[in-house]
């Protein structure tokens, strides 16, 4: 599409239509009609009927620079080529589809995989129990499944966080958004509870991808705000879908969740349809240059794109009324 006159006016005319929202009536009977108006505002969405089919390929052990140990687990699925991930905080949590135990394999494939027990050191043998500590797997004989026993995992909710892939914000040191300030907030209090996982999906720019994220910028320049903005280039306001992160959930046998979000629809969509997945407790995640302490992302763009998401996308953030350092 062209636009030969970008003026205000555009950004204020312009309806609202998220393309997600698709059958009204439907909805409403599912009971994910938040206000009705059809805004793209409300929990209006129509979550999908069958989730993806997730395979986590390989888990390894990453010791990181903040201290806490991490599990990162790659994942592939039936409904995209992208790798989607978890960032696991905790030894104990088990992918179902990467330990399942395969035909032929050897304890050394199992091992390479990273589906073993405890910690690899050099010179161990056996993927399926840990000399060290004596921990050792349990699988049932007829399918290969891994068999979860009772005291061997954690039984709290656990604190999960479904992270959007944001390349600007993560790693180009992006002040347009608060992604890259969430993404570390999330793995420092996983890290202090020492349990937890954040499911990455590689979905650039609310599912639009990054070359179109720099044109949604350059429109956001000339003043439109962001839902305005991914508008205008005819993308729904966010196009992200969930359904993925609640399949890897359900892989790692995470079905009993506390969910750090802001987001309404994200609690829904994330339990879907079948709520696989329970959100016991929504665990709010507030901007640190919100909260009066020191660090977080500050600037003219950052405090748009906020307003933007409390304003026009139902977000469950109040902003203070006064400013530190103001
Ligand atoms: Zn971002």
């Amino acid at each position: 599409m062209t636009h030969e006159h970008i003026t205000q006016d555009i950004f204020e005319t312009m309806p609202i239509i998220s393309p997600t929202v698709s059958n009204e009536e439907q909805a409403r009977a599912l009971g994910l009609d938040g206000d009705g108006d059809g805004d793209g505002n409300s929990s209006l969405r129509l979550l999908p009927d069958v989730l993806p089919a997730v395979q986590c390929i390989a888990r390894a052990r990453i010791p990181t620079t903040q201290g806490p140990e991490i599990f990162l687990h790659l994942y592939s699925n039936d409904m995209d080529k992208k790798e989607h991930l978890a960032i696991v905080f905790g030894e104990d949590v088990r992918s179902r589809s990467l330990y399942r135990r395969r035909a032929g394999e050897t304890q050394a494939d199992r091992m390479i995989r990273g589906a073993y027990v405890g910690k690899l050191t050099p010179g161990r043998r056996d993927a399926d129990r840990d000399a060290a500590t004596g921990a050792a797997l349990r699988f049932d004989e007829a399918t290969g499944d891994l068999v979860v026993e009772a005291g061997t995992t954690w039984t709290q909710p656990t604190l999960v966080r479904i992270h959007s892939e944001c390349y600007t914000g993560e790693t180009a040191w992006s002040a347009r958004c608060d992604c890259g300030e969430q993404f570390d907030e999330a793995g420092r209090l996983m890290g202090l509870e020492g349990h937890g996982c954040i499911v990455y999906l590689r979905q650039e720019g609310r599912g639009i991808g990054l070359g179109e994220k720099l044109k949604a910028y350059n429109l956001q320049d000339l003043g439109a705000d962001t839902v305005q903005a991914n508008l205008l280039l005819r993308h729904p306001a966010d196009k992200r879908s969930f359904g993925m992160a609640t399949a890897i959930l359900v892989d790692l046998g995470l079905a009993d969740i506390r969910l750090l979000t802001n987001n309404p629809d994200k609690i829904i969509a994330v339990e879907g349809k079948r709520r696989l997945v329970h959100v016991r407790e929504r665990v709010p995640m507030v901007p640190l240059a919100w909260t009066g302490g020191t660090g977080g992302v500050s600037s003219r763009e950052v405090e748009g794109y906020l307003r933007t998401k409390v304003e026009k996308m139902g977000h469950l953030l109040s902003k203070p009324a006064v400013r530190t350092g103001e």
